[in-house]
Protein backbone atom coordinates (compact mmCIF):
# COMPACT_ATOMS: atom_id res chain seq x y z
CA UNK A 1 0.00 0.00 0.00
CA UNK A 2 2.96 2.41 0.92
CA UNK A 3 4.35 2.01 -2.74
CA UNK A 4 0.91 2.11 -4.43
CA UNK A 5 0.43 5.11 -2.81
CA UNK A 6 3.72 7.15 -3.14
CA UNK A 7 4.05 5.76 -6.90
CA UNK A 8 0.38 7.43 -7.36
CA UNK A 9 1.49 10.75 -5.81
CA UNK A 10 3.91 11.12 -8.19
CA UNK A 11 1.99 10.41 -10.43
CA UNK A 12 -0.41 12.90 -9.54
CA UNK A 13 2.17 15.53 -9.40
CA UNK A 14 3.20 15.29 -12.61
CA UNK A 15 -0.25 14.97 -14.02
CA UNK A 16 0.43 12.63 -16.91
CA UNK A 17 1.81 15.53 -19.41
CA UNK A 18 3.99 18.53 -18.39
CA UNK A 19 2.51 21.68 -17.51
CA UNK A 20 4.89 23.74 -19.78
CA UNK A 21 2.12 25.03 -22.43
CA UNK A 22 3.63 26.72 -25.59
CA UNK A 23 7.20 25.53 -25.66
CA UNK A 24 9.60 25.88 -29.13
CA UNK A 25 8.25 24.66 -31.79
CA UNK A 26 10.79 22.08 -32.82
CA UNK A 27 13.19 21.52 -29.25
CA UNK A 28 9.33 21.96 -27.83
CA UNK A 29 8.08 19.07 -30.09
CA UNK A 30 11.02 16.73 -29.08
CA UNK A 31 11.12 17.40 -25.41
CA UNK A 32 7.47 17.02 -25.14
CA UNK A 33 7.79 13.42 -27.50
CA UNK A 34 10.61 12.22 -25.09
CA UNK A 35 8.79 13.46 -21.37
CA UNK A 36 5.51 11.66 -23.02
CA UNK A 37 7.46 8.41 -23.62
CA UNK A 38 9.27 8.65 -20.29
CA UNK A 39 5.76 8.92 -18.86
CA UNK A 40 4.53 6.28 -20.90
CA UNK A 41 6.87 4.04 -19.05
CA UNK A 42 6.21 5.14 -15.72
CA UNK A 43 2.34 5.15 -16.76
CA UNK A 44 3.95 0.92 -17.50
CA UNK A 45 5.84 0.75 -14.32
CA UNK A 46 3.03 1.85 -12.39
CA UNK A 47 0.30 -0.31 -13.58
CA UNK A 48 2.88 -3.51 -13.22
CA UNK A 49 3.27 -2.16 -9.69
CA UNK A 50 -0.68 -1.82 -9.19
CA UNK A 51 -1.37 -5.52 -10.24
CA UNK A 52 1.58 -6.61 -8.23
CA UNK A 53 0.07 -5.12 -4.98
CA UNK A 54 -3.66 -5.80 -6.05
CA UNK A 55 -2.68 -9.90 -6.38
CA UNK A 56 -0.32 -9.51 -3.35
CA UNK A 57 -3.52 -7.84 -1.13
CA UNK A 58 -6.01 -10.64 -2.31
CA UNK A 59 -3.33 -14.14 -1.47
CA UNK A 60 -3.19 -11.55 1.80
CA UNK A 61 -7.15 -10.75 2.27
CA UNK A 62 -7.99 -14.29 1.68
CA UNK A 63 -5.29 -16.18 3.84
CA UNK A 64 -6.23 -13.85 6.90
CA UNK A 65 -8.83 -14.34 9.34
CA UNK A 66 -10.38 -11.14 9.55
CA UNK A 67 -8.23 -9.60 12.69
CA UNK A 68 -9.09 -6.59 14.40
CA UNK A 69 -5.87 -5.02 12.64
CA UNK A 70 -6.71 -5.21 9.41
CA UNK A 71 -9.99 -3.89 10.03
CA UNK A 72 -8.89 -0.69 12.01
CA UNK A 73 -6.19 -0.37 8.76
CA UNK A 74 -9.04 -0.54 6.65
CA UNK A 75 -11.33 2.20 8.39
CA UNK A 76 -8.40 4.62 9.01
CA UNK A 77 -6.96 4.32 5.42
CA UNK A 78 -10.14 3.74 3.08
CA UNK A 79 -12.02 6.82 3.11
CA UNK A 80 -9.19 9.42 2.32
CA UNK A 81 -6.86 7.81 -0.07
CA UNK A 82 -8.05 7.82 -3.61
CA UNK A 83 -5.56 5.45 -4.71
CA UNK A 84 -8.01 2.79 -3.17
CA UNK A 85 -10.03 2.55 -5.81
CA UNK A 86 -7.83 1.03 -7.89
CA UNK A 87 -7.37 -1.75 -5.25
CA UNK A 88 -10.84 -1.33 -4.49
CA UNK A 89 -11.94 -5.81 -5.63
CA UNK A 90 -9.26 -6.71 -3.53
CA UNK A 91 -9.65 -5.07 -0.11
CA UNK A 92 -11.52 -6.89 2.04
CA UNK A 93 -15.00 -5.43 2.61
CA UNK A 94 -16.09 -7.20 5.94
CA UNK A 95 -20.41 -7.16 5.72
CA UNK A 96 -19.82 -8.24 9.38
CA UNK A 97 -20.18 -4.24 10.71
CA UNK A 98 -23.69 -4.12 8.54
CA UNK A 99 -24.97 -7.02 9.80
CA UNK A 100 -23.82 -6.26 13.68
CA UNK A 101 -25.95 -2.68 13.57
CA UNK A 102 -28.89 -4.18 11.90
CA UNK A 103 -28.66 -6.92 15.25
CA UNK A 104 -28.09 -3.90 17.26
CA UNK A 105 -31.46 -2.33 16.81
CA UNK A 106 -33.02 -5.23 16.27
CA UNK A 107 -32.66 -5.77 19.86
CA UNK A 108 -32.64 -2.62 21.19
CA UNK A 109 -35.90 -3.28 22.49
CA UNK A 110 -34.79 -6.44 23.65
CA UNK A 111 -31.74 -4.83 25.51
CA UNK A 112 -33.82 -2.70 27.52
CA UNK A 113 -36.48 -5.25 28.53
CA UNK A 114 -33.43 -8.07 29.58
CA UNK A 115 -31.41 -5.19 31.70
CA UNK A 116 -35.25 -4.62 33.58
CA UNK A 117 -36.66 -8.51 33.95
CA UNK A 118 -32.46 -9.34 35.08
CA UNK A 119 -33.95 -7.42 38.65
CA UNK A 120 -37.48 -7.72 38.23
CA UNK A 121 -38.69 -11.08 36.05
CA UNK A 122 -41.48 -12.13 38.85
CA UNK A 123 -41.53 -16.16 38.23
CA UNK A 124 -42.51 -18.79 41.04
CA UNK A 125 -40.33 -21.62 42.44
CA UNK A 126 -40.86 -23.88 45.39
CA UNK A 127 -44.70 -22.17 45.80
CA UNK A 128 -42.67 -18.86 46.22
CA UNK A 129 -42.57 -15.44 44.27
CA UNK A 130 -39.23 -15.16 42.98
CA UNK A 131 -37.23 -11.61 41.53
CA UNK A 132 -35.13 -11.44 38.22
CA UNK A 133 -32.74 -13.86 37.31
CA UNK A 134 -29.52 -12.13 38.60
CA UNK A 135 -28.71 -14.99 40.61
CA UNK A 136 -28.04 -17.08 37.91
CA UNK A 137 -25.83 -15.01 35.93
CA UNK A 138 -23.08 -17.30 35.59
CA UNK A 139 -25.84 -20.79 34.93
CA UNK A 140 -27.01 -18.84 31.98
CA UNK A 141 -23.60 -17.65 30.63
CA UNK A 142 -22.57 -21.12 31.14
CA UNK A 143 -25.30 -22.76 28.89
CA UNK A 144 -25.90 -20.00 26.30
CA UNK A 145 -21.24 -20.59 26.51
CA UNK A 146 -20.62 -16.77 26.51
CA UNK A 147 -19.78 -13.98 29.21
CA UNK A 148 -23.75 -13.15 30.91
CA UNK A 149 -24.16 -9.18 30.42
CA UNK A 150 -27.97 -8.29 30.00
CA UNK A 151 -26.99 -5.02 28.26
CA UNK A 152 -25.54 -6.01 25.54
CA UNK A 153 -27.05 -7.19 21.98
CA UNK A 154 -24.66 -10.27 21.94
CA UNK A 155 -26.49 -11.55 25.08
CA UNK A 156 -30.04 -11.19 23.76
CA UNK A 157 -28.63 -12.33 20.42
CA UNK A 158 -27.96 -15.56 22.14
CA UNK A 159 -31.38 -15.59 24.14
CA UNK A 160 -32.89 -15.43 20.48
CA UNK A 161 -31.06 -18.48 19.59
CA UNK A 162 -31.81 -20.03 22.84
CA UNK A 163 -35.55 -19.22 22.20
CA UNK A 164 -35.57 -20.65 18.80
CA UNK A 165 -33.97 -24.03 19.91
CA UNK A 166 -36.83 -24.26 22.45
CA UNK A 167 -39.58 -23.26 20.07
CA UNK A 168 -40.18 -20.01 20.98
CA UNK A 169 -40.83 -16.80 19.71
CA UNK A 170 -36.91 -15.43 19.26
CA UNK A 171 -37.46 -11.93 20.69
CA UNK A 172 -34.24 -11.42 22.37
CA UNK A 173 -35.88 -11.10 25.59
CA UNK A 174 -35.44 -13.25 28.56
CA UNK A 175 -39.01 -13.34 29.55
CA UNK A 176 -40.82 -15.66 31.99
CA UNK A 177 -40.84 -18.83 29.16
CA UNK A 178 -37.24 -18.41 27.84
CA UNK A 179 -36.28 -17.88 31.62
CA UNK A 180 -38.45 -21.46 32.78
CA UNK A 181 -36.48 -22.96 29.74
CA UNK A 182 -33.50 -22.72 31.48
CA UNK A 183 -34.71 -23.59 34.53
CA UNK A 184 -36.05 -27.20 33.28
CA UNK A 185 -32.77 -27.63 31.47
CA UNK A 186 -31.21 -27.45 34.29
CA UNK A 187 -33.12 -29.57 36.44
CA UNK A 188 -33.20 -32.09 33.25
CA UNK A 189 -29.47 -32.65 33.89
CA UNK A 190 -29.57 -33.64 37.86
CA UNK A 191 -29.50 -36.71 39.29
CA UNK A 192 -32.00 -38.80 37.87
CA UNK A 193 -32.03 -41.85 39.95
CA UNK A 194 -32.21 -41.15 43.99
CA UNK A 195 -32.50 -44.72 44.73
CA UNK A 196 -31.14 -44.29 48.50
CA UNK A 197 -27.41 -45.50 49.37
CA UNK A 198 -27.39 -48.47 50.98
CA UNK A 199 -24.91 -48.86 53.75
CA UNK A 200 -22.16 -50.49 51.43
CA UNK A 201 -22.11 -47.65 49.39
CA UNK A 202 -21.10 -45.44 51.82
CA UNK A 203 -17.96 -44.73 53.55
CA UNK A 204 -17.22 -42.25 56.59
CA UNK A 205 -14.99 -39.14 55.48
CA UNK A 206 -12.51 -37.38 57.97
CA UNK A 207 -14.08 -34.64 60.03
CA UNK A 208 -11.12 -32.45 58.30
CA UNK A 209 -13.30 -32.40 54.80
CA UNK A 210 -16.16 -30.88 56.88
CA UNK A 211 -17.41 -27.12 57.24
CA UNK A 212 -18.10 -28.16 60.66
CA UNK A 213 -15.30 -30.14 61.71
CA UNK A 214 -17.55 -31.47 64.97
CA UNK A 215 -20.01 -33.23 62.46
CA UNK A 216 -21.33 -36.19 63.91
CA UNK A 217 -19.29 -39.23 62.33
CA UNK A 218 -22.74 -40.73 60.85
CA UNK A 219 -23.73 -37.67 59.20
CA UNK A 220 -20.20 -37.56 57.53
CA UNK A 221 -21.32 -40.52 54.96
CA UNK A 222 -20.93 -39.90 51.32
CA UNK A 223 -21.07 -42.10 48.59
CA UNK A 224 -17.81 -43.50 47.50
CA UNK A 225 -17.47 -42.22 43.93
CA UNK A 226 -18.67 -39.12 44.76
CA UNK A 227 -16.20 -39.03 47.60
CA UNK A 228 -13.64 -39.83 44.94
CA UNK A 229 -14.76 -37.58 42.76
CA UNK A 230 -14.65 -34.86 44.98
CA UNK A 231 -11.30 -35.03 46.49
CA UNK A 232 -9.94 -35.03 42.92
CA UNK A 233 -12.14 -31.61 42.31
CA UNK A 234 -10.97 -30.23 46.20
CA UNK A 235 -6.96 -31.08 44.67
CA UNK A 236 -7.82 -29.31 41.19
CA UNK A 237 -9.61 -26.18 43.42
CA UNK A 238 -6.06 -26.42 45.46
CA UNK A 239 -3.80 -26.41 42.43
CA UNK A 240 -5.56 -23.28 40.81
CA UNK A 241 -3.97 -20.01 42.25
CA UNK A 242 -7.16 -18.01 41.19
CA UNK A 243 -8.90 -19.04 44.29
CA UNK A 244 -5.71 -19.12 47.03
CA UNK A 245 -7.12 -21.73 49.13
CA UNK A 246 -5.26 -22.71 52.52
CA UNK A 247 -4.23 -26.09 52.35
CA UNK A 248 -1.65 -28.34 53.99
CA UNK A 249 -1.13 -30.90 50.99
CA UNK A 250 -1.73 -30.98 47.24
CA UNK A 251 -4.83 -32.96 47.95
CA UNK A 252 -6.02 -31.84 51.99
CA UNK A 253 -7.57 -28.02 52.68
CA UNK A 254 -6.17 -26.29 55.82
CA UNK A 255 -8.33 -26.53 58.80
CA UNK A 256 -8.62 -22.93 58.60
CA UNK A 257 -10.36 -23.22 55.10
CA UNK A 258 -13.92 -23.16 54.71
CA UNK A 259 -13.96 -22.86 51.09
CA UNK A 260 -15.13 -25.96 49.61
CA UNK A 261 -15.88 -27.59 52.69
CA UNK A 262 -18.46 -30.31 52.81
CA UNK A 263 -21.14 -28.89 54.72
CA UNK A 264 -24.19 -31.66 54.65
CA UNK A 265 -23.63 -35.13 52.23
CA UNK A 266 -25.63 -38.03 52.50
CA UNK A 267 -28.50 -37.78 54.96
CA UNK A 268 -30.72 -41.16 56.12
CA UNK A 269 -34.35 -40.92 55.61
CA UNK A 270 -34.64 -40.84 59.08
CA UNK A 271 -32.37 -37.63 59.72
CA UNK A 272 -34.31 -36.17 56.62
CA UNK A 273 -37.52 -36.40 58.45
CA UNK A 274 -35.87 -35.11 61.72
CA UNK A 275 -35.16 -32.00 59.31
CA UNK A 276 -38.86 -31.66 58.55
CA UNK A 277 -40.30 -31.69 61.71
CA UNK A 278 -38.10 -29.02 63.10
CA UNK A 279 -38.74 -26.83 60.17
CA UNK A 280 -41.99 -27.49 58.68
CA UNK A 281 -42.13 -24.40 57.39
CA UNK A 282 -39.20 -25.20 54.78
CA UNK A 283 -41.37 -25.98 51.96
CA UNK A 284 -40.48 -28.47 48.91
CA UNK A 285 -37.77 -26.08 47.90
CA UNK A 286 -36.26 -26.63 51.39
CA UNK A 287 -36.35 -29.70 52.26
CA UNK A 288 -38.11 -32.46 49.87
CA UNK A 289 -39.67 -35.31 50.61
CA UNK A 290 -37.18 -37.53 47.67
CA UNK A 291 -33.88 -35.75 48.69
CA UNK A 292 -31.06 -36.49 46.75
CA UNK A 293 -29.24 -36.57 49.58
CA UNK A 294 -30.50 -40.23 50.13
CA UNK A 295 -28.16 -41.31 47.65
CA UNK A 296 -25.19 -40.08 49.09
CA UNK A 297 -24.75 -38.38 45.72
CA UNK A 298 -25.18 -34.89 46.41
CA UNK A 299 -22.91 -32.89 48.43
CA UNK A 300 -23.46 -28.85 49.69
CA UNK A 301 -20.42 -27.34 49.66
CA UNK A 302 -19.13 -24.27 51.10
CA UNK A 303 -19.36 -21.40 49.08
CA UNK A 304 -19.45 -18.34 51.06
CA UNK A 305 -22.26 -16.60 52.95
CA UNK A 306 -24.09 -18.43 55.82
CA UNK A 307 -23.93 -21.95 54.35
CA UNK A 308 -27.52 -22.93 53.31
CA UNK A 309 -29.25 -19.93 53.39
CA UNK A 310 -31.71 -19.32 50.43
CA UNK A 311 -32.40 -15.86 51.21
CA UNK A 312 -31.87 -13.91 47.76
CA UNK A 313 -29.32 -11.55 49.58
CA UNK A 314 -27.45 -14.35 51.02
CA UNK A 315 -27.61 -16.52 47.74
CA UNK A 316 -26.05 -13.49 46.05
CA UNK A 317 -22.97 -12.78 48.19
CA UNK A 318 -22.62 -16.68 47.52
CA UNK A 319 -22.87 -16.32 43.45
CA UNK A 320 -20.37 -13.82 43.21
CA UNK A 321 -17.63 -15.30 45.64
CA UNK A 322 -14.12 -17.05 43.43
CA UNK A 323 -15.22 -20.44 44.79
CA UNK A 324 -18.72 -20.71 43.27
CA UNK A 325 -17.37 -19.20 39.97
CA UNK A 326 -15.06 -21.65 40.02
CA UNK A 327 -17.51 -24.44 40.59
CA UNK A 328 -19.73 -23.31 37.78
CA UNK A 329 -16.92 -23.26 35.45
CA UNK A 330 -15.21 -26.96 36.72
CA UNK A 331 -17.42 -28.79 38.47
CA UNK A 332 -18.49 -30.90 35.15
CA UNK A 333 -15.46 -31.96 34.89
CA UNK A 334 -15.41 -34.16 38.05
CA UNK A 335 -19.04 -35.41 37.09
CA UNK A 336 -20.78 -32.34 39.64
CA UNK A 337 -23.94 -30.76 38.80
CA UNK A 338 -25.29 -27.54 39.79
CA UNK A 339 -28.87 -27.36 41.39
CA UNK A 340 -29.48 -23.87 40.00
CA UNK A 341 -31.53 -22.20 42.89
CA UNK A 342 -28.97 -23.76 45.72
CA UNK A 343 -24.97 -22.51 45.16
CA UNK A 344 -24.12 -24.88 47.63
CA UNK A 345 -25.53 -28.08 46.36
CA UNK A 346 -23.94 -30.37 43.94
CA UNK A 347 -24.66 -33.46 42.53
CA UNK A 348 -22.39 -36.08 41.29
CA UNK A 349 -23.80 -37.73 37.99
CA UNK A 350 -21.80 -40.05 36.83
ZN1 LIG B 1 -28.15 -30.07 49.32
Amino acid sequence: MVILRQTMRSLRASQYFPRQTKPHKKAGKEVLMKSLSIRIVQLIVVLALVTGVATLATRNSRGQSPSAKSESQQKTESPTQKSETLVKPTVMTTDRAPVNAVATSAFADAVTQNTLLRNDLLWTFGSKQQHGWYLYDLLIGRTLNLRPDASTSDFASAIAAWQKQKGLTPTGVLDEDAWMAFVSAWQSNRLKDKTPATPDQLLTAPSSDFYDPARLEELRQVEKNTYGAYKQMIAAAIADPILKLQHTSATELAANEKFFKIVSSFRSREYQEKLRRESPNAGSAGLALNSPHFTGRALDLYVGGDPVDTRDANRAIQVNTAAYQWLVRNAERFGFRPYFYEPWHWEYVR
